[in-house]
């Protein structure tokens, strides 16, 4: 007998949204967290942006679990009045070069099953957003904007509620595998270590997921994460009123970002960013780079001309982590059951950069189907 069924390491948005999936049908359930309360990484220093799903390579699993997740998430918001916004957001084209990329980014979304994507002109483009240049646009009516504290909170009652256990301040610092599972090494908040046993571990530790796969014995340099910071900047009132929804440029070369782009967020805010800078080494920078406004209001000034550059603030920054090396193609979430290198019952869930807030619910349902007990 293990002393839980299922641990759970990581309480970001998608341990949190694992949990809660787990707990409707699994008893002793733990969910582990490091810090002193949930998402203080990744989970809340992001855009907050319900993607559409409409950039990923047709398959993949990014592709397949933002479409699933954007609908999943709009029902849970509802049915837990989580705000949010369906603001839709534009994908605008500001040179000849760029009309053509509109068209591809369309022909992707097709075949990713986002069949609602508007081609706009200029005229149209004015209707909507007169603030905006742009000599072609797409509409993406149901992308949208989410409380993604609130979307957390609701997380963490509805696991406790279903009788899962939450541990906050305590580090996973050790994990062996032993003849029905795991024997997990926590040290906790006052500093002393403690083990238990789980049939089941799932990896959902974000930007250090890697160390808890190599804490097992696990080796595989594909699964090495890269910590990619992306800064933002923000629109200091009025100009702030200047957009209603989300405007993106045209996708960069293998998507490493989607470009500087411009959020609108629920309290009446506008953000630029985030940008994308691959850290030399793994250290939790947070620190936005001032001296960064000037390359921040030239991009965004191509599709809002009457930014002045006094307009930005410095607002705050997040880290992906990334799989995909610099230059590399574009590489999916990694979410196995690792069965075939040996280690039963053990879940990784890596690389779960953008899209994964949108895509979180779907990868609890996704993490649940690869239990077996
Ligand atoms: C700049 C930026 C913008 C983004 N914008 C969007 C967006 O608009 N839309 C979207 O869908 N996605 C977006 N994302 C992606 C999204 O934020 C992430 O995919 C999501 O938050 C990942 O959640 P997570 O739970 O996997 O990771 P995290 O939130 O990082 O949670 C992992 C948790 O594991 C804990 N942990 C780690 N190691 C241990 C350990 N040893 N023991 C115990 N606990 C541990 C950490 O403390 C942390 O709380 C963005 C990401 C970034 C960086």
């Amino acid at each position: 007998m293990t002393d839980a069924e299922i641990t759970i390491i990581g309480a970001g948005v998608v341990g949190l949204a694992i949990a809660e999936k787990i707990s409707e049908s699994f008893t002793d359930v733990f969910l582990v967290e490091k810090h002193s309360t949930f998402g203080q990484e990744t989970s809340s220093r992001n855009s907050e942006v319900i993607h559409a799903g409409i950039y990923y390579p047709r398959g993949s699993l990014k592709a397949r679990l933002c479409v699933e997740g954007k609908t999943l998430l709009y029902d849970y918001c509802k049915k837990y009045e989580i705000p949010f916004n369906n603001c839709g957001k534009l994908i605008v084209a500001t040179s000849r070069d760029e009309i053509t990329i509109i068209e591809a980014v369309k022909h992707a979304a097709i075949n990713n099953g986002v069949d609602d994507l508007i081609v706009l002109g200029k005229d149209q483009i004015y209707e909507l957003e007169p603030n905006i240049f742009a000599l072609k646009a797409l509409l993406s009516p149901s992308t949208g904007i989410v409380d993604t504290h609130s979307l957390m909170k609701r997380l963490e009652i509805n696991t406790l509620t279903n009788g899962g256990q939450i541990v906050y301040g305590s580090e996973v610092t050790g994990i062996r595998k032993i003849k029905e599972g795991y024997e997990i090494t926590l040290l906790d908040a006052d500093k002393k270590n403690y083990s238990f046993t789980s049939k089941v571990v799932i990896n959902s530790a974000g930007l250090t997921s890697d160390k808890i796969f190599e804490m097992t014995g696990m080796k595989d340099v594909n699964l090495k994460i890269m910590f990619c910071k992306g800064e933002y900047f923000r629109l200091n009132p009025p100009k702030n009123r200047l957009i209603s929804r989300l405007v993106y440029p045209v996708p960069v070369h293998n998507l490493e970002g989607t470009g500087i782009h411009v959020t609108i967020d629920l309290g009446g805010g506008v953000k630029l960013g985030p940008d994308v800078t691959y850290l030399e080494s793994n250290i939790y920078d947070y620190k936005v780079t001032p001296s960064k406004q000037y390359v921040f209001y030239r991009s965004t000034r191509k599709f809002l001309p009457s930014l002045e550059f006094d307009d930005l603030s410095p607002d705050m920054a997040g880290i992906r982590p990334k799989i995909q090396k610099p230059g590399e193609p574009v590489r999916d979430f990694y979410i196995e059951e690792e069965s075939k290198r040996g280690f039963h019952g053990f879940i990784n869930v890596i690389g779960i950069e953008s899209p994964g807030l949108t895509s979180s619910l779907a990868i609890a349902s996704y993490v649940k189907n690869l239990i077996r007990i």
